[in-house]
């Protein structure tokens, strides 16, 4: 799950390296985040929680978010979608969220953590998008996950665009994705 970076793609793309890849957001369990050091979330919505075109959450993530409140991990939605639409998903199923957050600019995301008092080392963002989502964490010097969005094909035109760039630079990365266990045996070594 934590990735590892050549020297050069280090150096050139920066930005758009997330720390870490999961598939879906429910493989961050609340051991997981506890091995990430993990306390405090900042999630995409669209594309990492549902799909772009409906505004309803599917039991899993329902279910996810639940395990995550057990465990008293904090959930803040950040999008940068529009006030009404995200506020009316954020209402609906009782979560805190910051609309309009710009990224990949990290003021939405220092927005969330003066406002809730929470810190850098702790917060990770999470979300689809390496040219907003992960670079807005990068930026706010937060730890970055990084989620395969859930179908693309749904989003407005200008979001679908950049995603053979987002591809190209996964390749150029060539991001290697490793287990916890595999680090922790790496790091013992
Ligand atoms: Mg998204």
């Amino acid at each position: 799950m934590k990735n590892q970076y050549s020297l050069l793609a280090q150096i050139f793309l920066w930005p758009f390296l997330p720390q870490y890849k999961v598939n879906v957001v429910n493989e961050l369990t609340p051991a997981v985040l506890r091995e990430m050091e993990v306390q405090h979330i900042l999630l995409d919505v669209d594309c990492t929680l549902k799909r772009y075109d409906t505004d309803l959450l599917e039991d899993w993530v329902l279910e996810w978010l639940e395990t995550l409140e057990v465990a008293g991990v904090d959930v803040c939605l950040l999008s940068n979608g529009k006030k009404s639409r995200i506020g009316k998903i954020a209402d609906h199923y009782d979560l805190e969220y910051e609309a309009m957050a710009m990224k990949p600019f990290p003021c939405g995301c220092w927005r969330v953590m003066k406002r809730k008092d929470w810190d850098r080392k702790s917060t990770a963002i999470v979300g689809d998008q390496l040219m907003a989502d992960v670079a807005a964490g990068k930026f706010a010097g937060i730890k970055t996950v990084h989620v395969t969005p859930i179908h693309p094909e749904t989003e407005p035109i200008f979001t679908r665009i950049k995603r053979p760039l987002e591809r190209l630079v996964f390749r150029f990365a060539m991001v290697h994705r490793g287990t916890f266990e595999a680090q922790k045996k790496e790091t013992a070594e």
